[in-house]
């Protein structure tokens, strides 16, 4: 059995409203998406954009990309093994081949992914065909289905539409945090009209527009719903935080019992801090923020 079905997810998952006194003070309302609670080891969109592809694969083996302390990599490895799937992960960074695994990498080694290091050159280039089918053949896994990196494919945008339609009439902005762009994709258009998506990149760089549109023009057919980005708050890029951001997401886990993911939530938790202080939202907007992650490893 392959099915993502069998593994009960919870879903709609939850939505939570809180309240924080710097979006009362300007009349707004904050609710928080708890796809963190979808389920506990493929979670929040990662959830989102893998059911999808298991359903595709169809039980065959499953390869996929992702940097040491992917999160996609991790539900990957944990699919496989709930699933009874062999995974390979396709590692970025040759030199990890000779260290000691990292939390996240011994992780998906026990849920049994093979892990595949390749050297960086090689893997900015995975998606040519060529380099891809000869890493796919250094890895013994020809005969696998390949999920791109960050999981974000056709299969993925689509499923995340889900995301969006289970917060039809709930709120006003929903805000997502934004690595491939795949999320916010699919979230945009399953929202309603009148509705609007905001995507907060932690990735400096600013190509994600682009990125957006493409992946929208693939799934959909052409950019769909009413969707914006604001570039101000990746901290210098993925994976880079600072002081003033990790003392403000502890503060936001003592006020609301909220584990908060370093990597993504946090820059889209300050984002909107910062937002409703600037007066971005006019008074009345109820704001949805999407809590795609938990901590790794759980606080
Ligand atoms: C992967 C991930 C994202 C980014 O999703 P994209 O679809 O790649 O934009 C956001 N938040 C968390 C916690 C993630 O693990």
């Amino acid at each position: 059995m392959t099915s993502p079905g069998q593994l009960a997810p919870r879903l709609p998952s939850p939505l939570e409203e809180i309240r924080d006194d710097r979006f009362d003070r300007r009349g707004l309302r904050l609710l928080l998406k708890r796809d963190d609670l979808i389920h506990p080891e493929l979670i929040g969109n990662k959830w989102r954009k893998l059911a999808p592809n298991l359903a595709a694969a169809g039980g065959r083996p499953l390869v996929t990309f992702g940097g040491a302390w992917s999160n996609h990599l991790r539900a990957t490895a944990a699919a496989g093994r709930l699933l009874g799937l062999p995974t390979t992960g396709v590692v970025r960074g040759h030199e990890l081949a000779d260290r000691p695994l990292n939390p996240s990498l011994s992780r998906c080694a026990a849920d049994g992914m093979r892990l595949h290091f390749v050297d960086r050159s090689a893997y900015r280039r995975k998606d040519e065909p060529e380099t891809l089918a000869a890493l796919l053949r250094a890895a013994g896994a020809e005969e696998a289905y390949v999920v791109p990196e960050g999981g974000s494919n056709t299969a993925a945008v689509r499923g995340c539409r889900d995301l969006g339609a289970e917060l039809r009439g709930r709120a006003d902005v929903v805000a997502v945090a934004c690595g491939t762009g795949g999320t916010l994709a699919g979230l945009a258009a399953g929202l309603d009209a009148g509705q609007r998506a905001l995507g907060v990149p932690v990735l400096r760089g600013g190509f994600l527009e682009g990125e957006v549109t493409a992946l929208q023009e693939r799934a959909f057919g052409s950019r769909t719903g009413a969707w914006s980005l604001d570039d101000r708050f990746h901290f210098g890029g993925y994976a880079r935080t600072g002081p003033e951001l990790d003392s403000f997401a502890e503060d936001f886990e003592q006020r609301h019992r909220l584990p908060v993911e370093r990597l993504y939530v946090a820059k889209l938790l300050w984002g909107l801090v910062a937002l409703a202080e600037e007066g971005a939202f006019p008074r009345g907007t109820a704001v949805a923020a999407v809590v795609t992650g938990r901590p790794f490893p759980a606080a």
